[in-house]
């Protein structure tokens, strides 16, 4: 028999958490589904300085005790599983947990977050947290005065390593092809960042360091040389993936992936599905930011259940 549920939220990242506590003070008696990595992304950050309210800042992982603790105390139930597939054809919505048992639920708010794409050294994996970090706006500050390096042509790695550059000694870029993919403008502040150099037709060969970095072997496609880069920091800015690939049948999702919602709302193609959080932001990707759209999330699903009663 299926369990049904008033209010669903799939994922347990801010934006789902946040989701959870408006839900839950507005008598939805909202059921979380907590998905493979419980916290999300902040579980694998370490110290997080800006988000409000933390002046002293906080460790990922402890903040994301802190979002659970509220989101439980207003009496959301948590399940610490994940959502294998969904059938949102009609309500109620069909979701079914780790392939065995299907919940219905009146209203979804998706949260699945997204994934930051990593080169895949074993280097990089090791020293994760020691040095290596894809998001510079949330470590880029344990750097301030040193050398760094950060790999990526787009937009964000441009973005990046301009605001590295502005805390940071000096920033390599380092960029796999003879050119940036980033827009003109921000090749244009890259260029006028003195302090950036850029590597091009360079590929990432290891990241040095027992503890903590201490260097980057990069190989370069054009000398047919390796040197190594003494750097503290290394930064990944490759692209992040949105972790939404069950709902492609379902939603519409833009041509990375990205959920597409009605500007100014967190509603999706599907009356009573709503997504917040990264999993259609592609823009900001800011914890406080995924905060934000998931209390939009809990009002828009509550205005949703009251417009059918
Ligand atoms: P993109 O996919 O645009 O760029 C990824 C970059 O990483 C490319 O330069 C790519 O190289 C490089 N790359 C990918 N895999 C590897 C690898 N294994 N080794 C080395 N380099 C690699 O991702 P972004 O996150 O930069 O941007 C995503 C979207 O968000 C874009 O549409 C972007 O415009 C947008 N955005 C907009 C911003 C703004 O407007 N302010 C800010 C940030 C993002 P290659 O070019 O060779 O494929």
């Amino acid at each position: 028999m299926s369990e049904k549920i008033h209010c669903l939220i799939i994922g347990s990242g801010p934006a789902g958490y946040t989701a959870a506590i408006y839900a839950a003070r507005a008598g939805l008696k909202p059921v979380m589904v907590a998905g493979l990595q419980p916290g999300g992304q902040l579980t694998i950050t370490t110290e997080v300085e800006n988000y409000p309210g933390y002046p002293a800042g906080i460790q990922g992982p402890e903040m994301m005790e802190h979002f659970r603790k509220q989101a439980e105390r207003f009496g959301t139930a948590i399940r610490w599983s994940y959502v294998s597939s969904v059938d949102f054809s009609k309500a109620p919505f069909k979701v079914v947990v780790e392939e065995k048992e299907t919940l219905l639920a009146d209203t979804v708010i998706v949260a699945t977050g997204a994934s930051a794409k990593w080169l895949g050294l074993p280097s990089e994996q090791r020293l994760n947290g020691f040095g290596v970090s894809a998001c510079a706006v949330c470590d880029g500050y344990f750097f301030k005065g040193q050398d760094v390096a950060i790999v990526g042509g787009g937009d964000t790695a441009a973005e990046e390593a301009t605001y590295l550059a502005k805390l940071c000694n000096k920033v390599y870029m380092l960029v796999r092809k003879d050119e940036l993919r980033a827009s003109k403008s921000m090749q244009n502040r890259v260029k006028n960042t003195p302090n950036i150099e850029t590597l091009y037709n360079t590929e990432t060969r290891e990241i040095i360091g027992e503890k903590a970095v201490e260097g980057v072997r990069v190989y370069s496609n054009t000398s047919k040389t390796e040197k190594v880069l003494k750097v503290t920091g290394f930064f990944v800015a490759i692209g992040h993936s949105p972790n939404t690939a069950i709902f492609k049948d379902w939603l519409d999702l833009d041509e990375l992936g990205y959920i597409k919602t009605t500007p100014g709302s967190t509603r999706t193609r599907v009356p009573g599905v709503f997504a917040c959080g990264d999993a259609q932001d592609r823009i900001y990707r800011q914890a406080v930011t995924a905060a934000g759209s998931g209390c939009m999330a809990a009002l828009d699903a509550e205005r949703y259940l009251a417009s059918l009663e």
